[in-house]
């Protein structure tokens, strides 16, 4: 007891801790977003289209509600894929808003607007209406 209580006041007392945490924050966002190391980068340049997620080839098949990775075989639920390019966008944009239309463009092999629409809507706040509405991270 004695000495787990010390080594408790040890931790308290100075920010070495704090300062770790901020270290091992960089390092997972820095692992969750590698697109942002990219320093130069224009959306008319990048190559749209789903990716696997195993291997991020771009070769991808969609079938129903499952993409299939031509490459490795990796298969991932199409709404889940949608949403995993939604947050790749998001890293390299953000400050685009996020529409039907602009996330139907950078998918690319998702033929479908109304399967585009539906995972947005279920995932994240829509704002106005019509051809003008976006969506916005829910609770944001
Ligand atoms: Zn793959």
């Amino acid at each position: 007891m004695a000495i787990s209580s010390r080594q408790l006041s040890r931790n308290s007392s100075g920010g070495s801790k704090n300062k770790k945490t901020a270290e091992m924050l960089v390092k997972l966002s820095k692992d969750e977003s590698p697109f942002t190391r990219i320093p130069d980068y224009d959306y008319t340049k990048l190559k749209k289209g789903i990716t696997c997620a195993s291997c991020n080839s771009f070769l991808i098949s969609v079938k129903d509600r499952q993409i299939v990775c031509d490459h490795c075989g990796h298969e991932e639920d199409t709404d889940a894929s949608i949403l995993r390019n939604v947050g790749q966008f998001q890293a390299l944009f953000p400050n685009e808003k996020i529409t039907t239309n602009v996330i139907y463009d950078w998918c690319n092999e998702i033929k479908s607007k109304k399967t585009i629409s539906r995972v947005l809507n279920r995932n994240f706040l829509r704002i106005g209406h019509g051809k003008y509405s976006y969506y916005a991270e829910c609770g944001d």
